[in-house]
Parts: C-alpha cells; structure tokens; sequence
C-alpha cells in the first residue's frame, strides 16, 4: 500500500520535539496569538527572505484577507489561473471582485504571461498567479505586466513553499504571498494554518488588523474584520517542521527524479520549465492519454493515485454562468489526461519503483 503523503511515517521522526513542543505550549495557556505564532513569523519571514509574515487560520483565509488588505472589492477583476484549486478564485468573489480565468502554459501548468496580458481591462487590479504543484510561475513576465499596467501581484504560493527563482523565495516578489498549511501541502501542519508574507509595512499592519476582528488595539475595532489567526499549537509543529524544509523538498526532488528518468521515454513526465526556477514538487503529475488505465493498474496494487484537476474552474458548476462561452484549452486538455503519483519525502527508491512498475505495466 503506497499512499499519496505518508504523514504518520514524518511524525514517527520528529514525534519527540512535536509532543514536547505541544506540551510545554500547552502548560503555558497562551492558545491565541501566543509565543509559538510569533516565533514562527519571524522564522518564516526570515526564511522566505521578506518582513513581514503574518499567521492566518487557513490558506484560503491568506488569500481572502491578502485581497482585501490590498483593497480589492466590488467591479474589480482579478486575474488568475483556471488550473488551480477552487480556493484562488473563492477568495477573489469574497471580496467582491470578479476572477478572469486565463489559460495557463502547457510548459508549466501556470498561467500565460501572454495571454494574461491580453485579459487586462480598466479594471483589472491585480494578477494573482498559481505556483501550482511547487513550480514557480513566470513572474518576471508577470512583475512586467503589473508594472506597466500598475497592477498588484498577489502570489498563490500554497503549493509552493521553499520554491525559488534565482534564489529568492516565491511569496516575496509581490504585494503579498500566500502559504497554506493544509497538512498535505510541503509545510504542512496538523489542522488548518495559512501565512500572508508581505514587503509593505502598511499592509502588514492592516493583515493584523484584519485578521484580528479589525482590531489594533483591544476592544477598539477600525474595520469589519475576521478571525483569523495561526493557532498556536499548529504554530508548534509548523516551528519542527520549519527546521527541516529544505531537506523535505529536496527528498521529493529526489523522488521527482526517479520517476523523470524512468518516464522520460514514454513521454509523460511533467512539464518542468527550464530556467525559471526551482520546482518543490508538491505534487508529481504526468500527463497521459491513457490516465484512466494508468489509475485503474496503481489501483490495482494498493498505489494510490489522484486527479488534480479534474475539472478547471471556468467549468465548475459555480462559475459555469458567469463563464459561459468561454474556452480555455490548454487547461482543459490537462484537466483531461493529468494524473498525479504518490511523492512525499520519506518515500523510498523501491516505494518508486514499485510505483514505475506499475505505470509501465499499465501502458504496455
Ligand atoms: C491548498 C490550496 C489553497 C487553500 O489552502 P487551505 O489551507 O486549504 O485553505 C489555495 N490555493 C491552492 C493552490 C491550494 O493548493
């Protein structure tokens, strides 16, 4: 049995300075905004190479509040990816605003610089661009787009944590970043988390805010805000994990690898474009014609496999009105033969193999 993310096998490793972390939090009492949360801003700022991070309860709350700390609302357009998960367009609609599904490269499963271009209206505020699997976009493109448009860059950097371009960190290049803590994602924590990372001091400040019933100051409230914070105890284990991160994404690289050489001359592996940056792998997805009989072989074993996505979200039920007419086929035809195998750190040589073997047997 091979599963997608092995999270019981990572505890079992660092179970020592977890169950010690939670229990000395836990005799402390300070649960809301406690020391841990604050530790871990700051590690994590330091690490990502920005100011400025700001703990919130859930990817898709990083996203949301980033949004409305830029002051993006009501007949604004926000343009973004349609290969994503459906939590990048959600919070551009909690906000008010209008999401503007462009397609994205078949060379990176990220969107078109090009063809993002194209869908800038009088409107337009901001590109909110995908690293989807842990590949960054093209955001020096996209930084030129925004500049000449004057437009803001909001980062969905919740598959992306530790990827870089030239060295330097996604989730630091625009206004804002936006990490999830989701427990499969590369830095995952046990429950929901989510980080804002930002260069700008006010925005910053209105992110606390914000998060925080719109409050600076206790029981003075200066806006409609939310609650929202990074809780502690997850702030404990994000701390342990935080530590060992580049070791985590360079094993799925690891594992990446292996499968890329043994793939390669079938022609399916992942489209990993050259030069833009390093790609964490949060997920490993190939594209095939023949997904289905490669799922149903894995199936067979005890491999899990997964379709992320299976349906882009330009046709999703919800945006199906709003969308109508509109064709994106780069998108749609990865939404039709991606598939995307087990990766996860500890997965051994052989645990690959076997998953190989399985994928050979199945196109033979
Ligand atoms: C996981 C994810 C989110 C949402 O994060 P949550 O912590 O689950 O709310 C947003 N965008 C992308 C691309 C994601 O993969």
């Amino acid at each position: 049995m091979i599963p997608m993310v092995d999270l019981k096998i990572q505890y079992e490793q660092i179970k020592e300075e977890i169950d010690n972390g939670l229990l000395e939090a836990l005799g402390k009492t300070q649960f809301i905004l406690g020391p841990n949360v604050a530790a871990f801003e700051q590690e994590a700022a330091a690490y990502l190479g920005v100011p400025h991070a700001v703990g919130v309860a859930s990817g898709t709350d990083a996203l949301h509040l980033a949004l409305a700390a830029a002051g993006i609302g009501p007949g604004d357009e926000v343009i973004t990816s349609p290969f994503t998960f459906i939590a990048t367009a959600e919070a551009i609609c909690y906000v008010g605003a209008k999401p503007v599904f462009v397609d994205v490269e078949p060379g990176s499963f990220n969107i078109d610089p090009v063809l993002a271009a194209k869908a800038i209206t009088p409107r337009t505020k901001a590109l909110l661009p995908v690293h989807l699997f842990g590949q960054p976009a093209n955001i020096g493109a996209l930084q030129e787009l925004c500049d000449k448009h004057n437009l803001l860059l909001i980062e969905d950097c919740a598959q992306s944590f530790g990827a870089a371009i030239g060295g330097k960190m996604t989730g630091s290049f625009g206004l804002a970043g936006c990490f999830s803590f989701f427990p499969s994602k590369n830095l995952g924590g046990y429950g929901d988390g989510g980080l804002v990372t930002t260069t700008s001091d006010e925005t910053a400040e209105r992110l606390r805010m914000l998060r925080n019933h719109g409050s600076k100051v206790r029981y003075h409230h200066d806006a409609i805000g939310y609650n929202s914070r990074l809780d502690e105890l997850q702030a404990v284990i994000l701390r342990v994990k935080l530590k060992r991160i580049d070791t985590y994404n360079r094993e799925r690289r690891r594992v990446a690898h292996r499968y890329s050489a043994a793939l390669a001359s079938l022609g399916i592996t992942p489209p990993v474009e050259d030069g833009i940056g390093n790609h964490v792998y949060h997920q490993y997805t190939l594209l095939s014609d023949r997904r289905d009989a490669i799922m149903a072989k894995l199936g067979e074993r005890q491999i899990a496999s997964a379709i992320y996505y299976p349906i882009p979200l330009h046709k999703q039920n919800v945006f199906a009105a709003a969308c109508a007419g509109l064709s994106l086929p780069v998108s749609e035809g990865i939404a039709a033969r991606c598939l995307s195998l087990p990766i996860f750190p500890e997965m051994t040589d052989a645990q690959v193999d076997e998953v190989l073997a399985a994928v050979r047997d199945a196109l033979a």
